[in-house]
């Protein structure tokens, strides 16, 4: 995800950087880069996290690096390609030297309540913005990288903005992107952008890809 305070570099400079990881796995690709709509991988519901290996927590590494070199506050990992229920945060602010990386697996909302509208970006509709409402008051129970159990709640109107970016990213894992929240006239403003995204994959790829059927 990304958010106004970050617009503006939202730009993804280097589309081609990779980062590429030094441990072999079945599970994880070596080269991590962020995909854009409207790459399939962004539809598909994403499958649990079963093991918590060395393999796991370096993909978890890898995705930071890819995050932070695109200056996104949320990356969720079908964003890099990969279908598992695991997204990264890190909402602090970085230009102030601050950080709060956090690792979510197999993460799940439980007793929500309220609605709150916020701003959101997303990597991967870059340039693209608008107010979704999300839930107001949560709480989400989730895996550690070594599969501990924790639970955290949440509450956007006090002021916790980690409650918007995870809601995003879990949005993410059952194959769901913010402009899917969108009203018809909210989506009329940035149509032309993903018009322009769906020619662009449809060249590199020679398919259509998993369009926006709106
Ligand atoms: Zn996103």
């Amino acid at each position: 995800m990304e958010s106004r305070q970050f617009r503006v570099h939202l730009h993804i400079s280097s589309p081609g950087k990779t980062f590429m990881s030094t441990a072999a796995s079945p599970t994880y690709p070596a080269l991590l880069s962020v995909v854009q709509y409207p790459h399939p991988v962004l539809r598909k519901h994403a499958d649990e996290v079963t093991v918590f290996d060395d393999a796991l927590r370096d993909f978890c590494e890898r995705m930071f690096l890819c995050m932070e070199q695109a200056k996104g506050i949320g990356l969720a990992a079908p964003q890099v390609a990969v279908s598992k229920r695991i997204f990264i945060t890190d909402h602090a602010r970085r230009e102030e030297g601050q950080s709060d990386r956090r690792v979510w697996i197999n993460p799940r909302i439980v007793n929500a309540e309220g609605t709150s509208a916020y701003e959101e970006g997303c990597l991967s509709f870059p340039g693209m913005y608008a107010r979704v409402e999300r839930c107001d008051r949560f709480t989400i129970i989730y895996h550690d990288v070594y599969g501990a159990e924790n639970r955290l709640s949440l509450d956007v109107g006090a002021g916790d903005f980690l409650g918007v970016v995870v809601q995003h990213e879990l949005d993410h894992l059952d194959g769901k992107v913010f402009v899917d929240h969108l009203t018809d006239a909210q989506l009329t403003l940035i149509r032309k952008r993903l018009r322009e995204m769906e020619k662009d994959y449809k060249k590199a790829t020679g398919k259509p890809g998993a369009i926006l059927r709106r």
